[in-house]
């Protein structure tokens, strides 16, 4: 006995906005294809399976953040080669569905390092207003002016630590089109910068403590006198 998956069972999936035509040609891949329900069995469940991926792809494409204890956290990444450009741009769309998923559920989250969703390249996402990519940056002319911040992290939430940031910075950095840019960056968008920068090269917040009372959990921070 034979059953055959017609296409208008997937009407609605090949109707959807944000299809695209390698999920189309998968569909009607499996539209033609004839199963066994003896035989394929396990067939039927793949393709379960596979639409609700596919379901999950069309929504969003929310990565896991890697979190505080994970050793991938303490590695360098290496920098972006300008032919890998094309096939990161799936890495930073995933980084900003990632960040917006962490800001719903946390009420923050401005930026994100590719590392953090175990991508180990020198690339940081930012979302302020606009979208800005930053590939292999790098720091100079770091102010002798230093400022004292509690600082968050989307790779452990629920922690915040006390650390020294330089007031600003240059950094020079490629973006998107692979065009050089330089921007100097000064108090908010320094320390938020500097912590990316950080995770880069496999630096934490955590290793950068003041000292061994500059931890508080987010939910106690009524305590934190100001800095
Ligand atoms: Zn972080």
């Amino acid at each position: 006995m034979h059953a055959i998956l017609s296409k208008k069972t997937f009407h609605h999936q090949t109707d959807h906005p944000a299809n695209n035509k390698g999920v189309k040609a998968n569909l009607e891949f499996y539209s033609k294809r004839e199963y066994s329900l003896d035989e394929n069995r396990m067939s039927f469940e793949r393709l379960r399976v596979y639409q609700k991926n596919c379901w999950q792809k069309y929504k969003m494409a929310v990565r896991e953040i890697l979190l505080l204890g994970n050793p991938k956290l303490y590695e360098i990444s290496a920098p972006v080669l300008k032919e890998e450009l094309e096939g990161l741009k799936s890495v930073i769309e995933d980084l900003h569905d990632t960040m917006l998923d962490f800001k719903h559920k946390y009420g923050a989250g401005r930026a994100i390092a590719a590392p953090q969703i175990g991508v180990m390249k020198r690339l940081i996402y930012m979302y302020i207003q606009h979208p800005t990519v930053f590939i292999n940056p790098v720091m100079d002319q770091e102010s002798e002016d230093m400022m004292t911040v509690w600082d968050d992290c989307m790779s452990f939430p629920e922690l915040l630590v006390k650390v020294k940031r330089y007031r600003s910075f240059r950094l020079t950095y490629r973006d998107q089109q692979w065009r050089e840019q330089t921007a100097t960056m000064e108090d908010d968008l320094s320390e938020l910068l500097q912590h990316e920068y950080d995770h880069l090269d496999g630096v934490l917040a955590v290793s950068k403590a003041v000292d061994a009372k500059s931890f508080a959990l987010r939910n106690q921070r009524k305590f934190l006198c100001s800095v």
